[in-house]
């Protein structure tokens, strides 16, 4: 993909309320302290219904040596063993300070998890990544993985994409 083609079109940012907001500034700081910790810059909040946050995490994929180290799926396995019911998580909201990969958003699938709202998009993200083969994602947007589940997930993004894009800057190797 060419993303020097000024006629590449990438996807108009969303509005968020205050609360949306809020939280995914909270997974923007996330992201930042992954990055300081060595690792890609990514962060994760999950939110109940009523606004309690329920797992906060960051990328720990270089920390940890373990490739499925990603904030997102940190912060569902944080939830493990919290006696939090598919009920619950249905009325939850994961903020990611980047759009979902495949595994992540196959993970918030399984998770029953009934909303997500992210940053920066993937397309904006592979300007970043650029084309070294250990740095590409796979190229199937979370909504393609959301759609295909049979129960809805709600899913807005990208938002705040300055705010969300500042942890990638000088990130990546060239
Ligand atoms: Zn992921």
């Amino acid at each position: 993909m060419n993303f020097n083609n000024n006629t590449q079109t990438y996807p108009a940012e969303n509005e968020l309320d205050e609360r949306d907001g809020r939280y995914l500034r909270k997974a923007i700081v996330w992201s930042h302290a992954a990055r300081r910790r060595g690792n890609r810059p990514f962060g994760s909040v999950i939110v109940s219904a009523s606004g309690e946050v329920l797992a906060e995490a960051g990328n720990s994929n270089t920390e940890t040596g373990d490739c499925t180290a990603h904030a997102e799926v940190n912060a569902l396995r944080a939830l493990a063993g919290r006696n939090i019911s598919r009920e619950e998580l249905a009325g939850a909201t994961l903020y990611a300070s980047g759009e979902p990969c495949v595994m992540c958003a196959g993970a918030i699938f399984w998770s029953n998890i009934g909303r997500v709202v992210f940053g920066i998009d993937a397309e904006r993200l592979r300007v970043f990544r650029g084309e070294r083969q250990d740095q590409r994602d796979a190229e199937l947007s979370c909504r393609d993985v959301f759609r295909a589940s049979p129960h809805r997930i709600e899913c807005i993004g990208p938002a705040l994409i300055d705010e969300a894009s500042a942890a990638h800057d000088g990130a990546w190797k060239a």
